[in-house]
């Protein structure tokens, strides 16, 4: 299979209509394609655009961020954490024994014992609406493809 590098402009709404979040006034994001890089529903789509074209579309939870999941509420040792915690504030963990932060958990609830940590994504359960407009679309290099990632504007810059 060929991969693709594609550019492209997007604004991310729930379904409330809130704009989560913007490429606006910034760099277009890039991705390689094939690799997990974005949302599965979103990837779908933009695979079969052209550079320029503009569309909105929706993407299941299923497609986006996947079912929030009980088992992903976990709970974890008080002095594991920061002594001034407070619910709904965000850490980066370690799920693996790379030392590198790789799993965003948000704090549900704590006492002087324990502390519950939700590691579902924040946006996972949740149908997402988005604005995009593919502004670049270009075979990927050998090099991308054996990094797993795009280079230069909105990839990887190294
Ligand atoms: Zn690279």
């Amino acid at each position: 299979m060929s991969h693709k590098v594609i550019s492209f402009h997007y604004t991310v709404k729930d379904t409330a209509g809130k704009v989560l979040d913007s490429s606006n006034g910034g760099d277009p994001m890039a991705f390689l394609s094939g690799h997990q890089q974005i949302i599965p529903g979103l990837e779908k789509e933009l695979l079969e655009m052209s550079k320029g074209d503009e569309k909105s579309l929706t993407v299941s939870a299923e497609e986006a961020y996947g079912p929030r999941r009980d088992e992903m509420i976990q709970e974890v040792p008080r002095a594991e954490l920061p002594e001034d915690l407070t619910v709904g504030q965000m850490f980066s963990v370690s799920t693996d024994n790379s030392g590198q932060p790789t799993h965003l958990v948000t704090v549900v609830e704590f006492n002087d014992e324990t502390v519950k940590l939700d590691a579902n994504h924040p946006l996972a359960g949740q149908e997402l609406s988005f604005d995009v407009e593919v502004t670049d679309v270009r075979d990927a290099t050998s090099e991308e493809v054996e990094h797993g990632h795009a280079h230069g504007v909105g990839g990887h810059q190294h």
